[in-house]
């Protein structure tokens, strides 16, 4: 078998320079959370893939579903000839997002294409073409999505023109807006949206309800429902990222939920699908089936393959109970970061999604550190992400089913890496 170096030789020859990839390691297998490279190899997954593998890696409810499926069939088209497994997961996402009004879902391939879709449905809805977004955001790297996200490199550099009506407002950031409260933030980001968009203008309101790549932000309490509030009374439609909060991730269904928000769209993808491609919008259905017949699709948007996934992985989180397992990874890794130094600004996130933001003593973004601490992390087994606008935060986004064990050593390696 070739080994992690021959294949790394390979791929520079092979694969686009533009695709990176956080380790020079070639997967041979996974389980749960632990990885296994070509090498022999073992890496406690800190990073599920960028919070996919929710359910664990090559979960047994899941393989056996996909074994199932593509014996039966791999593909119609669910606009040419449908399947009961798309219409069961738009059910199970109608039943979970929060929202007690009469809904309707569709399934896409990506996050980036369900943004795309939520932005679609709500423009056509309103009639209005103005969309809101915020600092730090992101939302993917197609042309629209592109222009939604707001960090140019690696994102946008030298990829626009970008998608135009995209307004970007200023978002509460506890740590770097001097302690502004939820309701101070979001007084700041509508003044910006009244002066610069005017609120007749508005189609929608597009907001993580806690930042991914932009740093794991979690916004003050009151900004979300303040934002939410505001776009009712301006007839704007609210729309949750969830793709990266969503699927028992931050210990409930929906982050939303923390707040008791009842967002008009939601849009989904990443934990869903088990560790297949599939994405959703779920929403109003005054606003989903405000879309002439046709408007919405894609040639495999909800392939039965990845519906028969994602309905596996959303039993598995309910017979696993995943929210309460997010909630004591949660308990366990803040405890371990409890004695942390002062270039650690900030222990921050909620269930499974948890960051530490290091800087410098003035409080100054420190990613060289950043970057040395994930480089030990990895020199000894334990694959982690960094994220944020300034390279400054380490992620942690391990499977929900990640053992005891495994969620110990991997801490025991993060602090190592980190008191070095
Ligand atoms: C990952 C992500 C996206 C994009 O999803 P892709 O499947 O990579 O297109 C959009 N929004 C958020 C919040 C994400 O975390």
């Amino acid at each position: 078998m070739a080994t992690s170096e021959q294949l790394h030789k390979r791929r520079l020859s092979a694969v686009a320079k533009g695709v990176g990839s956080v380790v020079d390691a070639y997967v041979d297998h996974a389980a749960g959370g632990t990885l296994t490279d070509v090498d022999g190899r073992e890496w406690i997954d800190f990073a599920s893939g960028i919070a996919v593998t929710s359910v664990g890696n090559a979960a047994p409810a899941v393989v056996a579903a996909v074994r199932e499926q593509v014996e039966r069939f791999t593909h119609t088209c669910f606009m040419v000839a449908p399947y009961e497994s798309y219409v069961a997961v738009c059910e199970r996402l109608i039943e979970l997002t929060p929202g007690r009004f009469e809904k309707r879902a569709a399934l896409f391939n990506s996050g980036a294409e369900a943004v795309e879709n939520a932005v679609k449905i709500a423009r056509h809805a309103t009639g209005r073409q103005a969309v809101v977004v915020f600092d730090h955001a992101y939302h993917g790297r197609t042309n629209l999505t592109m222009a939604l996200t707001a960090k140019n490199m690696p994102y946008k550099h030298r990829f626009g023109p970008f998608a135009p009506e995209v307004y970007r407002a200023p978002v509460s950031y506890p740590l770097r807006d001097g302690g502004l409260t939820g309701a101070e933030a979001a007084r700041r980001a509508i003044d910006v949206i009244e002066k610069q968009v005017g609120g007749s203008n508005v189609a929608a309101v597009l907001i993580e309800p806690i930042q991914g790549e932009g740093g794991f932000v979690v916004p003050a309490k009151g900004f979300l429902p303040a934002l939410a509030a505001w776009a009712k009374a301006n007839g704007a439609v609210f729309i949750a990222d969830e793709i990266q909060t969503g699927f028992a991730r931050t210990g409930q269904w929906f982050a939303s939920e923390d707040e008791g928000l009842e967002p008009d769209l939601i849009t989904t993808a990443k934990g869903m699908g088990g560790g297949l491609p599939i994405a959703g919008v779920t929403g109003r259905a005054e606003l989903m089936d405000a879309v002439h017949a046709g408007g919405l699709g894609g040639t495999y948007g909800g392939n039965p393959i990845a519906c028969a996934a994602a309905l596996a992985a959303i039993e598995t989180m309910r017979m696993l109970d995943l929210n309460a397992a997010a909630r004591r990874i949660e308990t366990t890794i803040r405890a371990a970061l409890t004695d942390v130094d002062q270039g650690i600004a900030e222990v921050r996130g909620r269930g499974a999604m948890l960051a530490i933001e290091l800087v410098l003593p003035g409080g100054e973004p420190d990613p060289t550190r950043t970057a040395a601490v994930s480089r030990r992390c990895h020199e000894a087994g334990l694959l982690t992400l960094t994220c944020g606008t300034y390279g400054n935060v380490l992620r942690f986004l391990p499977p929900l089913v990640i053992g005891d064990a495994e969620l110990e050593r991997g801490l025991g390696i993060l602090r190592r890496a980190l008191h070095t």
